[in-house]
Order: C-alpha cells, then structure tokens, then sequence
C-alpha cells in the first residue's frame, strides 16, 4: 500500500452504520445519512442494507455517480438552478427516486418542468447559506411549487450546519432548540396557510440526538457518524458512541532534525479546513502534526519513529479528505484485504 493512504476499518465502519440504525429505529425516526462523507456506492449501500430509506447527495455530479453505482434513492440537499444543471437532474429523475431542494419561487418555476419532481422547501438557520429566511417566504415559496401544478411538495429542510461542532453539549442543545422553535414557526405558518408537511428533514452527526428528542424531525441526515473525525472526537456528542474508522497512513520520508521528522502526509492529503490530523499509532500519541507543505508534514515530540516508519493518523475532517483520495484500503483487522473505489470522487459539479 503506497503512501498516503486512505484507509477505512470496516468492522467499526459497520458498528457505527449499525449504532446510528439502531437509534433511528428505536426513536421512531426515518434515516437518510448524507453521502457527502463517503462518496461510496459500497458504504451507501451498508446504510440502505442497515434501514436507511435512501442517502442525501450535496451535489448532482454526486447523486448521478451514486445512482450509477446502484443508488436507487437519492436527496440533493442543495439547489439544481442553471439550466444545464435542471436538464441532467430531469435525466436522473427519469432513472431514481428522487428530490430536491428549493428556496426561491423562481427556482420552483424552472424546477417545474420536470413533472412529479419531489421538491423540499429549504429553510434557512441564520447562517444564511442557503434557504428561505422567514415564515412568509416559505409560504410563498409553498405557493409557487402549488402554482406550477407539476412538483410535489416532499416537506422541508432544516440543516443547522454552524452548529454542529459546538463543542460543549449543553451549550449545543440550548443552540438547537431555539432554533427549533424557529423551525417550529415556519412549519405552523406552512400548515395553517393549508400545506402538508409529510417530512422534516434535516440534522447532522452533531445533533441529531438532540434533533431526535425534539421530535420536530421525521428524517435525520447524519453523515460524519459513519467515520468519526477529529473535529467531531473533540465534541462532547449525544446519543450512540462512534468508533474512528476512517484513518490516513503515511511514512516517515526524513529524520534528520532532533525532536522532529517528516512525513508525506500535507496539504493534499488532509482538508485543512479543521485544524491538524491527530496521531493515532506508529508515533507517541502526543506527538504533534504540523502542515509544512503541499506534500509533507512535521511530526513534533519525542520518542518519535525511524526514516521509513509507518505512522497512522486521524484526519480533521472526514469529508473533504475522503474527496483526495481515489479509493479506501480496507482493513479488516490489522490487514488490508482490498480497496473499495471513491465513487463520486471529484464529483462537485
Ligand atoms: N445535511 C446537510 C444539508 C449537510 O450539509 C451536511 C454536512 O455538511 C449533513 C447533513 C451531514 O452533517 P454531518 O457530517 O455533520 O453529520
Ligand atoms: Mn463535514
């Protein structure tokens, strides 16, 4: 296995798969994990074969390389607008199960000429990336996908990205339940103006179990559950333990400077978006990671490895370090027993 590698431990990939199943089933509400993490036709399936009633894609390109990777049930959790774009989504229409989210009545209009596309009125947290951003607006917006007279109104999404990694619990909680109270507002503005609501959809491995006690939710989105990164080890999470099972492996390349050695891990082998990797085995654990490079890293500390040593690390954030890599080398146990592609690797457009 050349270096560096993604690596992916199938055993408690499939533990954590089936500890987020097992709490969705026990709260009596809907799973449709986000494939933004993975990008796996393979690990989409585990989560299908485990209950979940399909995945989110973030991205067309995305939900085309999954459906063409036997995906049959596909959410994109952001808006199709350019007309190129709405013809390909027509196109994967015609081939899956699918839908798509909406925020403004020009959207819906165009939207619109796909008949019987699944749309899901995004309402926005206050992070104003995407969304509606008032009660009136979703009416409205309501009241344009009515008007074309050729979408069906799935229900809304509610994603409260900038909380996720809140790092203290209770702090997250009170974020999230007065944003849900805000959520609250918007859905009894929707019903009372006559519109069903059938799903909520929305959450993120950071509060879902927050999310699920709540009960405004039908159908949570977690993604990062499956791999468990550094950024979400340092949050004080709810619900089901995680167990790390996404991990970059490197090699020492130089050793020449006392208290410091390089390894051949940098930028292009972790999002740095998040901080650093953790070190997880092959060096101390408190040894430190610094980025020196496009194509190198330090490791800091003492009692460090040997040129030619193999280190293991925690990637800071799992999902666009997974988009650096073509394919997983799957561990089974200590060993590496074969690879598993990454689907929509690259697939942002
Ligand atoms: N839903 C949406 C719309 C997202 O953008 C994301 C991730 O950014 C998720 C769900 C999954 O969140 P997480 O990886 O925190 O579980
Ligand atoms: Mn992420």
């Amino acid at each position: 296995m050349p270096t560096p590698a993604l690596l992916l431990d199938r055993a408690a990939l499939d533990r954590n798969i089936a500890a987020m199943a097992a709490f969705a089933e026990a709260q009596g509400v809907e799973l449709r994990p986000h494939a933004k993490t993975h990008k796996s036709a393979e690990i989409a399936r585990r989560q299908i074969d485990a209950g979940a009633v399909g995945i989110c894609c973030a991205k067309l390109g995305e939900a085309e390389a999954l459906a063409e990777g036997g995906v049959a049930d596909i959410h994109l959790t952001s808006p199709v607008v350019a007309p190129g774009a709405i013809a390909r989504l027509a196109a994967l229409h015609a081939r899956i199960a699918l839908s798509v989210v909406v925020d403004h009545p020009g959207n819906a209009r165009a939207l619109g000429a796909i008949d019987g596309l699944t749309v899901f009125i995004d309402v926005d947290p206050g992070s104003h990336r995407t969304g509606v951003t008032s009660p009136e607006a979703a009416v409205d917006l309501a009241e344009a996908i009515a008007a074309t007279g050729s979408l069906r109104l799935g229900g809304v999404q509610y994603y409260c990205g900038s909380h996720q990694h809140i790092a203290g619990l209770a702090e997250r909680r009170a974020a999230i339940e007065e944003r849900t109270d805000y959520l609250r507002t918007v859905l009894d503005a929707l019903r009372s103006a006559g519109f069903l609501i059938p799903i909520v959809t929305g959450g993120g491995t950071g509060t879902f179990a927050i999310d699920a006690a709540l009960g405004v939710f039908t159908e949570l989105q977690v993604g990062s559950y499956i791999f468990l990164d550094r950024e979400y080890r340092d949050c004080e999470l709810a619900g089901p333990r995680f167990e790390p099972a996404l991990f970059v492996d490197a090699t020492v390349v130089s050793a020449n400077t006392p208290g410091m050695v390089t390894i051949d891990a940098g930028l292009k082998a972790f999002a740095t978006d998040a901080g650093v990797p953790a070190v997880l085995d092959g060096a101390p654990l408190d040894s430190r990671y610094a980025f020196t490079g496009d194509e190198h890293g330090a490791l800091n500390g003492a009692g460090l490895p040997g040129l030619g040593a193999r280190v293991t690390l925690m990637p800071p954030h799992c999902d666009p370090t997974v988009n650096l890599y073509d394919r997983y080398y799957v561990l089974e146990g200590d060993s590496v027993t074969g690879t598993w592609p990454v689907t929509a690797r690259g697939r942002s457009t």
